[in-house]
């Protein structure tokens, strides 16, 4: 019986094992997913201290820029308001107990109490694990010695640097004074450094003057003793000014600016806003940028042993716009690429790219308009000169057209004119005979034709010659055109020495009564004819055809019918009238 439940259980007890191991979730596929390191930084100070919070800022800022996922723990030492002492071994031991299953991947210290504390307890607390320190002026290599798997960045705070750019500021110095402490180990190094090296090549230029360790008071009745040309130097951060208490740096920029009746210089960007000009400024948040390189190395497997201090020195000048204006200095004076607080707000300095690319855009619509101004008046300008030129063509279109019509109507007239008479010729007495057989037959009235034939004429060329022969004739023509008055009477030249005139609406008395003026008026004119066997002078022979009312004829036959009675007249002896009346 009691064997029967152990053999059970030694039967189900793998079955089980296998069914729970079946069951168990698979363990996460952590290939893909980028390990989180861990990070301690031990921190000299307190939360709220301008400069380590710069520091773990720029730290911050540059491990999350690398995309490196990092979780951080901060421990605090306190060390500038409680002087280190035993309670770092309880520190420590809490520390220990925090750290022990939770140990971090490799560990930061800033500044001087947090390097002490880890180089005390490392081996206790971090066995093996990298350091990564920063700080300034007291981390130079040989600090380091023996230390395995340790790195760090120093940085050195340069005093002649410092007196430098004060000097290309305000050239006119002539004392230079140095507040320095030796109460902490980076402060004091600076001091010993300037004492050793920096302050006796100065006494030589300048009235130097060193307060060491001294007291606010001491400070102020030491500067106040001291020519207008002085530049104070704020070399180191002194521990107590008689507070009763330890001073911040801040305060301690903002007391010995204020007993200070010359500008006062610094290296810290922990004392920028307290009453200092500036100077070449260390700040916390490069500082940390820094250390986070050297982290990102560390945690990408280089041993920290391996990469050398990183050793920097402060570069970009910073100044403080209020306290220069108190000291009357321009930023014109301060060397390019310094970089300027507090300056003033300014539209063009804040706006300075918008205005630009207004004023630029304004130009361009202005160079626009321009030349769309120039280029409508340049069009006016050519129109009006179209314009003129238009009028100009029409003028002389108007003037050659007008020409034209006179050249053609004297050609008209040329056509219709014979050019020794100026009567009509032969072919106008042809149309105008022609027409007005027409208007006889429409309106029934008598239509009257004389042809006229000057005798003998031969015979007058032949004795006067033939220029006389043609003034003779013009004579004759303008006899007769003056003689057949009426508005509808057409004299005309017929050809050679014979004339013709159309009667319109004559009858044949009318018609032989004007033949009988025109024979008598050509003899009136008495014109000469020596060899004429009809009379001493120009005679003429005129034969006159009437067709009567209501009669039709063709022009051919009205000429026929005249030219018949010019014959007759002709025969009958000359210068005589012979009418017949048709039908
Ligand atoms: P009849 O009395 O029979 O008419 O004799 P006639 O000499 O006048 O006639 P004929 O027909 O023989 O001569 C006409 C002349 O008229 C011939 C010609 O020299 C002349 N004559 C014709 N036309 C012109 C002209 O334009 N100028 C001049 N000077 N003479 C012309
Ligand atoms: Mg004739
Ligand atoms: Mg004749």
């Amino acid at each position: 019986m009691t064997l029967r439940p152990a053999g059970t259980a030694r039967l189900f007890l793998p079955l089980l094992l296998a069914l729970l191991a079946l069951s168990l979730p698979a363990a996460p596929a952590q290939a893909n997913a980028p390990k989180v390191f861990r990070l301690l930084f031990i921190n000299s100070y307190h939360r709220g201290y301008s400069w380590s919070d710069g520091i773990e800022q720029g730290l911050r800022e540059r491990l999350a820029a690398s995309g490196q996922p990092v979780e951080i723990s901060y421990e605090y030492l306190d060390s500038r308001r409680f002087a280190y002492g035993s309670q770092m071994e309880h520190m420590a031991r809490a520390m220990e107990i925090k750290y022990r299953s939770y140990p971090p991947d490799v560990v930061v210290v800033s500044d001087n109490a947090a390097f002490d504390f880890a180089k005390q307890y490392r081996d206790r607390l971090f066995p093996g694990i990298p350091l990564v320190f920063c700080g300034y002026n007291n981390f130079r290599p040989d600090v380091i010695q023996g230390m395995a798997n340790v790195t760090g960045v120093n940085e050195e705070v340069s005093v002649p640097g410092a007196v430098e750019l004060g000097l290309a500021v305000q050239p006119g110095t002539r004392s230079l004074a140095f507040v320095v402490s030796t109460g902490e180990a980076s402060s004091a190094r600076i001091a010993e450094i300037a004492e050793a090296l920096v302050f006796p090549a100065l006494r030589e230029r300048f009235q130097v003057t060193v307060l060491k360790d001294a007291s606010l008071e001491a400070i102020r009745v030491g500067l106040a003793a001291l020519p207008r040309e002085t530049l104070v130097f704020l070399c180191g951060q002194t521990s107590d000014q008689g507070a009763g208490r330890a001073l911040s740096p801040p305060e301690n920029g903002r007391l010995v600016s204020e007993v200070s009746p010359f500008p006062v210089y610094t290296f810290w960007d922990f004392h920028l806003g307290t009453g200092v000009i500036g100077g070449r400024i260390l700040t916390g948040p490069d500082q940390g940028r820094a250390a986070a390189e050297l982290v990102l190395m560390v945690l990408a497997g280089t041993p920290a042993g391996s990469i050398p201090v990183m050793m920097r020195s402060p570069t970009t000048p910073i100044f403080d716009y209020h306290v220069m204006e108190r000291f009357g200095v321009s930023p014109a004076s301060l060397p390019p690429g310094s970089e300027v607080l507090n300056r003033p707000f300014s539209l063009w300095h804040t706006y300075r790219l918008q205005i630009m690319g207004v004023a630029l855009l304004v130009l361009v619509e202005t160079v626009l308009i321009l030349l769309l101004l120039r280029a409508m008046r340049g069009r006016r300008r050519a129109l009006a000169a179209l314009q003129d030129e238009r009028s100009l063509l029409e003028d002389r279109v108007r003037q050659r057209t007008e020409e034209l019509k006179n050249a053609n109507e004297e050609l008209a007239q040329l056509s219709f004119r014979d050019s020794l008479t100026r009567l009509a010729n032969r072919r106008r007495f042809d149309e105008a005979l022609e027409t007005e057989c027409l208007r006889h037959r429409r309106s029934g009235k008598p239509l009257s034709l004389i042809l006229l034939d000057i005798d003998r004429f031969k015979d007058f060329n032949d004795r006067y010659g033939h220029i006389q022969g043609d003034e003779c004739l013009r004579r004759i023509g303008d006899f007769m055109g003056r003689a057949a008055a009426r508005a509808a009477d057409l004299t005309a030249r017929y050809g050679g020495e014979e004339f013709a005139v159309i009667l319109p609406e004559t009858g044949q008395d009318g018609a032989t009564a004007l033949a009988e003026r025109i024979r008598l008026g050509i003899e009136a004119l008495g014109m000469p004819h020596e060899a004429s066997d009809v009379a001493g002078h120009v005679t003429a022979s005129l034969g006159v055809a009437t067709l009567p009312s209501g009669e039709q004829a063709s022009p051919l036959e009205l000429v026929r019918l005249a030219d018949r009675q010019l014959y007759l007249a002709k025969s009958q002896g000359r210068n005589r009238v012979c009418a017949v009346k048709t039908g």
